[in-house]
């Protein structure tokens, strides 16, 4: 790996951070806040909330196996997908590598922050090896994005190669888990202290069900992440975020039932789809949803739009003409779906 500071952006590296009142007179126990222009009454919620996030991240640091200082918490992941663009890359010089197809967020913060994004084609297996790559960087590649599971294929990425990826290329590595907990592979954010490079993703949004509250993690050396705290708006995590995802994490037996739950069904309808006669092909998934390769993918998209069912088209996506992407719902969201595409003809 190339250095932290040559990787990082000068004016970042040299940045003063914003310093909120209540970070000042730190180490010191405090009943009386006159700091902070608040208004006295409307309690809970005229206190600035904390900006680190302490107690959601301790909670988060026992069940994820990762040290406080290895956490940063962001206003969902696009928020820890935003901040490396604008940590590590210089608008209209810097470029980034990402497998192709993967999750829409990378190419979007890279558009917006102007920098090129360079996609790689996955294999027809939604494979990739290291060589391909680590051949589409250059000496201004300053990131590489894998997403494993990958979103909207539905496959865990190769372990080989992403290690072989994680060893050989110099700059940041982004390995997006946000699916990790419908998979049996062990975690990467639980080899940070092998791959001083990596940053690892995690989401409240799925396995956690908590989609609407906003919160995404990114697990990486203590120096990335100090990165990360610098840029950030100071409050980036709101005090109802933090005491919803206080609660959830209190309950994580609650998320292993959903996930068993989740994966019963996943088999349960994706055995129905190989019956159904609209089906070409289903693909192997580790994630909560699993892509279908059907006979017409926009006539069937419509069809259900119709009997307001709600399903991903990705047929526009690069190695996924005429595929939907479904998610797998509950029992009964589960058996409409499977109703409304039997009585298809
Ligand atoms: C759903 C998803 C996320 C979650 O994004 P949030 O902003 O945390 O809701 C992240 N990465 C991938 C690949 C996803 O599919």
């Amino acid at each position: 790996m190339k250095k932290l500071q040559e990787l990082c952006r000068e004016n970042i590296w040299n940045l003063a951070p914003y310093s909120s009142a209540r970070n000042e007179y730190n180490g010191h126990v405090a009943h009386v806040f006159l700091d902070a222009n608040e208004n006295p009454y409307n309690a809970p919620f005229n206190r600035y909330p904390d900006p680190l996030q302490e107690e959601v991240k301790t909670l988060l640091s026992k069940i994820k196996r990762v040290p406080i200082a290895n956490i940063f918490l962001g206003n969902g992941s696009d928020e820890a997908i935003d901040l490396p663009y604008r940590i590590f890359c210089r608008p209209g010089i810097d470029n980034v590598v990402a497998i192709e197809p993967t999750y829409g967020m990378y190419k979007v913060c890279a558009d917006v922050n102007d920098i090129e994004y360079r996609p790689v084609l996955l294999d027809e297996n939604f494979q990739i090896t290291s060589e391909k790559l680590l051949s589409a960087c250059d000496q201004n590649t300053k990131i590489i994005w894998i997403c494993s599971p990958n979103n909207p294929t539905g496959n865990l990425i190769n372990r080989n190669a992403i290690e072989e990826v994680l060893n050989k290329f110099e700059g940041i590595v982004i390995i997006d888990e946000a699916y990790s907990d419908f998979s049996s592979e062990k975690p990467l954010r639980e080899e940070l202290a092998k791959h001083p490079n990596m940053i690892v993703l995690n989401t409240m949004s799925k396995a956690w069900g908590c989609a609407a509250i906003r919160l995404g993690m990114a697990f990486a050396s203590q120096e990335i992440i100090s990165l990360f705290n610098k840029v950030k708006y100071p409050y980036n995590i709101n005090l109802l975020t933090q005491k919803q995802a206080i609660e959830s994490l209190k309950d994580p037996v609650a998320v292993e039932k959903w996930v068993k739950i989740l994966l019963l069904e996943r088999s349960r309808v994706m055995n129905a789809f190989k019956d159904l006669t609209i089906t070409e092909k289903i693909y192997p998934t580790d994630s909560n949803f699993f892509l279908v390769k059907v006979t017409d993918a926009q006539a069937i998209y419509d069809y259900l739009v119709e009997k307001g069912i709600i399903v991903r088209n990705r047929t526009r996506v690069q190695l996924c003409g005429n595929c939907l992407r479904i998610t797998i719902g509950s029992k009964s969201e589960n058996q409409e779906l499977l109703a409304a595409l039997r009585d298809l003809k």
